[in-house]
């Protein structure tokens, strides 16, 4: 493999910028040379701008530990010498998206964590096993913005990175509804118990917009590119209840589906254990092999046991049965804060990468 590509982390000091952080040491690919956060940080090393709130299991890596955060919005300096940036930042949708629309601009490819620019039909919406096909609507971004070798990608919500991926290797059977309820980690709002003692012995019925993105990004996930832009599928149906329960990582859904043709159970779960996607394929060095892993153990999968299947990248899927009002119900869980967001972030640029949309030509 060539030269390594020289990445930046917007965003480095939050929940899912540490994630990055922790995932990119000793990356084969990618090289972190620049952290940037809000101002509140700027002017920083990176350990102490973190300070306490590093979540991680593992410590600060020595290579992120004394860099000198920059602030974010000073997007010329932090862009200098970027091949790609990685975007996770808590800030106004408006301003996130003018944000991540500087750096492309600046001729930065950004893998963005956030919401803002999702549904910009011209925006690839990324699950790297399933439509990497949408990258080809760069072409069409990169002329709205005027931009050479700078554009931006995103990764999905994290609430729908189970069941999506679930649901994907049963497509030919005509998925005609779908009734999710998830039940999301407190990482997902970026907090742990320390700083959320009320979601202690406690659920929370409400996440403020996750319902609405649950039922409307798989559409653009199974969508198509027609003229250049992402055109959403129009079925199945959706609907959704996004629950927050007390643990630290890991969404895990419970899914009831109806189907035009209704499979057998076997045929289900030989869809689900034989599918691969690209990064399987392409032997990426963050993917998870296999990308879904059934369990026949009624008790799984476990949030506590199973979200770091495959490094925190596997699917894992259970309790495949036949259900009295729709066809099936089965439950499955992925990681948030590595499937779900940075992992994730990572796979899709490692795709782009071996695809030929970012190269180290841009410094
Ligand atoms: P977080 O822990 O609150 O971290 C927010 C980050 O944004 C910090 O680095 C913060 O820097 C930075 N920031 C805040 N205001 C800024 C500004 N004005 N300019 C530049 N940087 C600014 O949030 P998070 O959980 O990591 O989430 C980040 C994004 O990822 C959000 O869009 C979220 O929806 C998305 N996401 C989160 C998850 C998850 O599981 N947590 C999953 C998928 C997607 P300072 O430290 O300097 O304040």
């Amino acid at each position: 493999m060539p030269e390594k590509l020289r990445v930046g982390i917007i965003g480095a000091t939050g929940m899912v910028g540490q994630r990055f952080v922790s995932l990119l040491d000793q990356h084969p690919w990618f090289q972190v040379v620049t952290l940037a956060a809000s101002e509140r940080s700027a002017g920083k090393c990176y350990k102490e701008a973190v300070g306490d709130r590093w979540r991680m299991s593992t410590p600060v890596p020595s290579w992120a530990a004394g860099l000198v955060v920059k602030n974010a919005a000073l997007v010329d300096e932090v862009s200098k010498g970027l091949d790609l940036a990685f975007c996770a930042v808590d800030m106004p949708k408006e301003e996130t998206k003018a944000l991540e629309e500087r750096y492309a601009k600046a001729e930065v490819p950004v893998v963005s964590n956030n919401s803002a620019n999702r549904l910009q039909p011209d925006v690839p919406m990324v699950l790297p096993e399933i439509n990497s096909s949408h990258f080809s609507a760069i072409e069409t971004q990169k002329k709205r913005l005027g931009t050479r070798r700078g554009f931006i990608i995103v990764k999905p919500n994290c609430s729908i990175q189970s069941y999506v991926p679930a649901l994907h290797p049963l497509w030919d059977f005509g998925i005609e509804k779908v009734f999710v309820c998830t039940y999301q980690a407190i990482s997902g709002a970026g907090k742990t118990f320390k700083d959320w003692p009320e979601m202690e012995d406690n659920v929370m019925p409400f996440i403020r917009g996750e319902e609405e993105k649950s039922e409307i990004e798989p559409m653009k996930i199974w969508g198509n590119v027609q003229g250049g832009k992402i055109v959403n599928a129009a079925e199945p149906v959706i609907t959704s209840q996004c629950i927050r329960v007390p643990v630290t990582d890991g969404h895990l859904a419970a899914v009831f589906v109806s189907f035009k043709r209704k499979p057998s159970i076997q045929q289900i779960r030989e869809a689900w254990t034989s599918f691969e996607g690209k990064p399987q394929k392409l032997h990426l060095p963050s993917a998870p092999t296999p990308f879904l892993r059934y369990f026949e153990d009624d008790n799984r999968p476990q949030t506590r046991l199973d979200r770091d299947a495959s490094r925190g990248m596997g699917i894992t899927v259970g309790r495949l049965r036949e259900d009295r009002i729709l066809d099936y119900r089965f439950v499955c869980l992925s990681h948030n804060t590595v499937r779900g967001a940075a992992g994730g972030g990572i796979l899709s640029a490692e795709l782009l990468r071996a695809e030929g949309y970012i190269d180290g030509a841009g410094r």
